[in-house]
């Protein structure tokens, strides 16, 4: 078999590292017997070999001439022919379609000798000089790199010249003479002549797709989505069908469901005598399906039938491009469509309805970035708000922000941290960057297929697209609907649900799904009106897949919280009880004082009145918590950052006290008690800040070494944990509190803990009458701990990774330090795609998460284990969790129900990965 070329008749759909994905499903659709027309795909290893060596490799030319024969002699027609030439598109396809890429070249193989072969087998003269202009137009612009506009410009000019206002009006004379003008732009922008050989049209493609996957735009994009660099992109070539040939010929998309609601039925829009993208690039309006039917009902029937046979097949939405070419249906592309987190759900619980997917499937179709879109607040219906104009509704969301009329100025406010909406006539690729920095987009055309539309659904950005009652002027920097002018930075206000636009803020409100995760499933049914059954269908949806993940999961999932009422969220929204209840806030405030006395103390008994002081206080604050998760563990975490912490500010005191020591010197010393007393209260305060001063606080007098050396805090700790829970107990509930270590680094800090605590619990049961079994465990967020976890293990009941601590002890560096200091140029150049603070960095910090649960483990069999970081509600960390078989994650009460769902994934993923 050649190495760098295969016929559509070779591939499949699973081919995509090869062939791309556009080639590997126009492979699929060839194999499905669809009517594709014929062509082949050069390989993205041809891509590669190109990238190292810089030219193409020799046996690609060998390979592209018999391709090229092959596909001339099935046809009987050849490239360059002068009586019924064949022509070809050169598309650009990669594994995943991105921006930047090489825009698609038509009709491939006209010349100035063809075109007369093209005008004499379609009997349409005009036809082919309009093919043969588009040729040089598309073939300047992308494979030449010359200017656009100076093709578009010498088009309006014919236009004004002979006084008509579309293209379609322009006679084939004015066409011929339209080329003789394109083809001296090309020589005079190129410095060469527009090539008239075939293979060398054919060639110089080829080269400029390759090319195109290293542009600004083509990194970028890949940076975003964490795409390798390496892949390399494929290049299709395929026969060209006309839909310009008339009116019996035509050009559309269609969606075999809806991509921004998920709402059944097929959804498209087509454009009778037109080629390519004129259908999603809004120079005239579009029918819909539905008037394709009454134009042409037998191609709308074979359309038809070729979407459900898609659709059958993938078993999923599709997305299609098709051309009619006199009367005739051929299928130039289909992929799995993109869609809205909300059609996600929606379309994921219909296909299992229809019998077409699995539970399980279903799960594996949504994400946990998905559930989190649709947990974002929506314009609140019931507030005072000022329509603008309605569009359609492109990608969901509520966004409120300055409208702004170029991608540069979004970039530059968006910079300054200005929340702005890009306003635009339509948008093209050049709008990228800014379409990445608004939080919203509005066009005034186009459907919902056009570039604005799809581009934004894919970013999760807030889109409303063909509001064709405003008029966008880019140059003044001004929209205007009737006689209200909306200049640049005026707030407006877009609904991508709804497709609204209104002037000024409109506030929000929750989204249908929070209130279905707070009230349940009936309660959240029950607010919704009557009529709005496609809400109710989603949050449905959401539900359905959301308790199948339940069901299916390996992984607990419990909640970082610290009070009573994020107890009482967390647990509604499903979480199985506490990860990590920080006590640190509960030293602040008004008990405060209460801390600098105990710091401050220099005598046991004054110490021990702190301390006293602090018990019912702090027994308090866990019995509100116990009581809210009562039946659930609760893991409770000990005091753990430096003391300085619950101290004034160094420099402050400094002032304080240095003012106060020159006042003294000028006036004497006060004669006033109270304020000598705080005189000296604070030289001791300023004397104990200077002896606690650290230069990196980060390693120093923290949790448990701060445990050890401050005699009597743990102590108070433990003491209000096991009178709160005895207290519980005596009531007849079911507390479950834990008591997690943190920043153990040796087992000898755990045992000393623990002798204590168990002293301390002893006495507790024993002076109140129950029985206690309080666990205790450690926190393991040093790579010490991972390494030495068999021993640990042997002084705790639980870990539980702290893996914030963890990643920067293992990476060397402070999270607060070097995120905004030099992660930007890190992620730039190549040395991190993600913030390790985000997901969890599987080969370095995973790496000592797995020693430490494999040595834990073997040590101690019964050994529960669990994530308390961030990391434990990020959807790829989750995974990782689930693999290396941890017992929980756990997050912050939001992250719950993103959690619940991923773990569900991860359980999906590996059952399938485990009987394959
Ligand atoms: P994109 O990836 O931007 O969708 P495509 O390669 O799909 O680019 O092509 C751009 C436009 O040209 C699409 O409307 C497509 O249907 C059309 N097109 C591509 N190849 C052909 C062809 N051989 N005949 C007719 N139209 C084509
Ligand atoms: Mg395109
Ligand atoms: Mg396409």
């Amino acid at each position: 078999m050649a190495r760098y070329v295969r016929d559509f008749s070779e591939g499949n759909k699973d081919q995509k590292d090869l062939l791309g994905g556009k080639g590997a499903n126009l492979a699929e659709m060839t194999r499905l017997g669809l009517p594709v027309p014929p062509g082949f795909i050069i390989t993205t290893e041809a891509c590669r070999a190109y990238m190292a060596n810089g030219e193409l490799p020799p046996e690609l030319r060998v390979e592209v001439t018999m391709a090229v024969r092959r596909l001339e002699d099935s046809l009987g027609r050849s490239l360059g022919d002068f009586h019924d030439p064949l022509l070809v598109s050169v598309r650009s396809g990669a594994k995943f379609s991105m921006p930047g890429m090489m825009e698609t070249v038509l009709n491939i193989g006209l010349n100035d000798a063809s075109v007369l072969g093209l005008a004499k087998f379609s009997d349409d003269e005009r036809f082919a000089w309009d093919s043969y202009r588009r040729l040089i137009q598309m073939f300047g612009k992308t494979v030449l790199d010359i200017d656009g506009d100076r093709f578009a410009h010498a088009l309006d000019a014919m236009k004004t010249d002979r006084g008509v206002a579309a293209d379609t009006e322009l006679s084939a004379s004015d066409l011929q003479e339209l080329v003789t003008q394109f083809k001296a732009i090309v020589r005079e922008q190129s410095g060469r002549d527009f090539p008239q050989h075939p293979r060398e049209q054919l060639d110089l493609a080829i080269t400029a797709v390759f090319n195109s996957w290293n542009t600004d735009r083509a990194r970028l994009y890949r940076r975003r989505e964490r795409i390798p660099h390496d892949l390399g992109t494929a290049v299709n070539v395929v026969t060209m069908v006309f839909g310009n040939l008339g009116p019996t010929s035509g050009t559309g998309v269609c969606f075999t469901r809806d991509p921004s609601t998920g709402r059944t039925g097929d959804y498209g829009d087509y454009l009778p005598n037109a080629q390519g993208e004129d259908v999603v690039a809004g120079i005239r309006n579009t029918l819909t399906l539905a008037d394709f039917e009454q134009l042409d009902p037998t191609s709308y029937a074979e359309l038809r039938q070729a979407m459900r046979r898609l659709e059958t097949h993938y078993r999923d939405l599709c997305d299609i491009e098709f051309t009619v070419e006199r009367g005739k249906l051929w299928m130039l592309q289909t992929r799995v469509g993109k869609r809205t987190a909300g059609a996600a759900f929606r379309i994921a619980t219909q296909l299992v309805d229809e019998h077409l997917i699995t539970l399980d499937e279903a799960l594996d179709r949504v994400t946990g970035a998905q559930l989190s879109k649709l947990m974002f607040p929506q314009f609140d219906s019931e507030a005072e708000r000022t329509l603008l104009a309605t569009g359609m509704s492109a990608s969901p969301g509520a966004a409120v922000g300055q409208a702004v009329f170029d991608s540069a100025t979004a970039q530059e406010w968006a910079a300054q941290g200005k929340d702005v909406i890009l306003v635009r006539r339509e948008t093209n690729p050049d709008d990228l960057g800014g379409m990445i920095a608004a939080v919203g987009v509005l066009t005034s055309r186009g459907g919902k297929t056009s570039h604005a539309a799809v581009v934004a659904r894919g970013m999760g950005t807030t889109c409303v697209v063909g509001a064709d009652a405003l008029v966008v002027d880019s140059v003044a920097r001004t929209m205007t609907v009737g006689t209200r002018v909306v200049h640049e930075g005026e707030v407006i206000a877009i609904d991508g649900s709804s497709g609204e636009i209104f002037l000024g803020s409109v506030p929000v409100v929750p989204s249908p799904v929070v209130d279905y995760l707070e009230e349940g499933l009936e309660a959240a049914l029950a607010h919704l009106p009557q009529e709005d059954g496609e809400t109710a269908e989603l949050v449905s949806a959401v539900d359905r897949i959301l308790t199948h993940a339940d069901s299916v999961r390996r992984l607990h999932v419990h909640a970082n919280a610290d009070t009573a009422p994020d107890a009482r969220r967390a647990r509604t929204w499903g979480a199985q009880g506490i990860g990590l209840c920080r006590t640190e806030h509960m030293f602040l405030g008004e008990r405060r004082v209460l801390i600098e006395r105990l710091i401050l103390a220099t005598q046991d008994a004054e110490r021990q009145a702190a301390l006293d002081a602090l018990l019912p206080l702090q027994r308090a604050d866990f019995t509100d918590i116990l009581e809210q998760m009562d039946g659930l563990p609760c893991t409770i975490r000990l005091i753990d950052p430096p003391l300085h912490e619950f101290l004034p500010d160094l420099t402050e005191l400094s002032v304080k006290v240095a003012l106060a020591a020159e006042q003294a010197e000028r006036e004497g010393l006060p004669d006033d008690d109270d304020a000598a007393a705080e005189r000296a209260r604070d030289v001791a305060l300023l004397a104990a800040v200077r002896r606690m001063h650290e230069s990196n606080p980060m390693l120093g007098l923290r949790g448990v070494r701060l445990g050890l050396v401050v005699p009597g805090l743990f102590a108070l700790q433990i003491r209000a944990i096991a009178e709160a829970a005895a207290q519980r107990v005596q009531d007849g509930a079911d507390p479950r509190p834990e008591i997690m270590v943190p920043l153990v680094a040796s087992v000898m800090e755990l045992h000393l803990v623990r002798d204590e605590a168990e002293r301390i619990l002893a006495e507790v049961a024993r002076a109140q009458d129950v029985a206690l079994h309080i666990p205790i465990g450690a926190m393991i967020e040093l790579p010490r701990a991972a390494l030495t976890a068999d021993r640990i293990a042997g002084a705790a009941e639980f870990f539980s990774f702290g893996t914030n601590d963890l990643t920067q002890t293992t990476w060397g560096f402070s999270r607060d330090d070097v995120e905004s200091a030099f992660f930007p140029e890190y992620t730039e150049r190549g040395v991190l795609n993600v913030s390790p603070f985000e997901t969890i960095d599987t080969n370095g910090v995973g790496r000592l998460v797995r020693i430490a649960v494999e040595e834990g483990r073997s040590a101690r069999p019964d050994l529960t284990i669990g994530v308390c970081g961030e990391h434990g509600g990020d959807p790829e960390s989750v995974h990782f969790f689930d693999a290396v078989g941890l017992d929980y994650v756990s997050c912050s009460p939001f992250r719950v129900p993103i959690a619940r769902l991923e773990a569900g994934r991860a359980a999906v993923a590996a059952g399938a990965s485990d009987s394959r």
